[in-house]
């Protein structure tokens, strides 16, 4: 028997006054951080624009997640390389989403690109992916036209891969639902470092529940922390930075979170009140945010309340 890989439908509502984040690839630049030899995070000039990773062997280079277009992904290849003469053989996508996967058109056919079999087949509908990021693109909608392709993931894994580098091997994990239903974490166990996509960051930032389940968020996050011993975290967007208090302070926000919404709901309270009433316990943004960002942490969190009370509704009403 085949069975279907169990994509779960990200929900498309959003809250009022919702901002999205700012993903166009126009004034991007890749600057690399070196977290241990041959590690390297690749971060965006401007917050929360896409990071990006790499990580060199003896034999062969990986890239993590290949940006908004093909013109982010040539960018990618010649930060990387400037930093290493080992040729890059391998991509992994942390998540289906464009901002992390239009850009694999841009790596040639030598280049292996792998994610969880769940990505691979969320990444269907090339037309529809694109109309959800113009949003994110702040008027810079054109910069879409050159993605005219999707390519999809070459090798696909359930819950365990490994990639030789030759003298050092990264993993790929995919513990359960997260931000969408196919997270892949790329974790480099000589480092103590992993890429977590939209999965999860260090402390400050909430995350985006597009599925609005905290509860399959909250046991795969618990299961990412049983498996790997992780010093560093390089998420997909914001701040690289270290993996606790980042891992509690986001198992607090779900189950706050989700504890809140259940109650005020039995209560007859309306989301829109809930808004008003929750709290980001869990996540403290660093001292210093600018107020922009600030006003986008605010709408992430409104927007975890809605899309975690609309999943409620769908249990209730099964
Ligand atoms: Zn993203």
């Amino acid at each position: 028997m085949i069975c279907e890989p169990p994509v779960i439908h990200e929900m498309s509502e959003r809250p009022p006054g919702y901002i999205a984040p700012n993903l166009s690839p126009l004034g991007l630049e890749l600057h690399p951080h070196q977290l241990d030899e041959g590690v390297y995070a690749l971060m965006a000039n401007e917050v929360p624009k896409d990071n990006n990773g790499l990580v060199v062997g003896d034999r062969a280079a990986l890239v993590i997640d290949s940006g908004v277009t093909p013109g982010v992904g040539r960018h990618i290849q010649e930060v990387a390389a400037r930093l290493t003469d080992k040729p890059v053989r391998y991509l992994a996508n942390t998540t289906y989403h464009g901002d992390h996967t239009f850009g694999n058109t841009a790596f040639g056919p030598e280049v292996t690109v792998f994610s969880s079999r769940v990505n691979k087949a969320a990444m269907a509908d090339l037309d529809a992916e694109k109309r959800i990021r113009v949003d994110s693109m702040y008027g810079d909608d054109a910069v879409l036209d050159e993605v005219v392709t999707w390519r999809k993931p070459d090798v696909v894994f359930d819950r365990f891969g490994e990639i030789d580098l030759g003298g050092r091997v990264a993993q790929l994990w995919h513990f359960g639902p997260g931000n969408g239903s196919g997270d892949t974490i790329v974790y480099v166990p000589d480092a103590k470092v992993a890429w977590t996509g939209n999965f999860i960051g260090p402390a400050g930032i909430p995350p985006m529940m597009l599925i609005g389940d905290p509860s399959s968020y909250t046991r795969s996050i618990r299961a990412m922390r049983a498996t790997l011993d992780i010093d560093t975290f390089v998420p997909g967007h914001g701040f690289a930075g270290p993996a606790e208090p980042g891992t509690s302070g986001l198992l607090t926000y779900l189950e706050h979170v989700a504890a809140s919404v259940s109650r005020r709901k039995e209560a007859g309270e309306s989301v829109t009140a809930m808004y008003e009433e929750i709290t980001m316990r869990g996540i403290e943004p660093p001292p210093g945010v600018p107020e922009g960002f600030m006003a986008l942490l605010r709408s992430f969190h409104r927007l975890n309340i809605l899309l975690t009370y609309r999943w409620m509704e769908g249990v209730d009403a099964a």
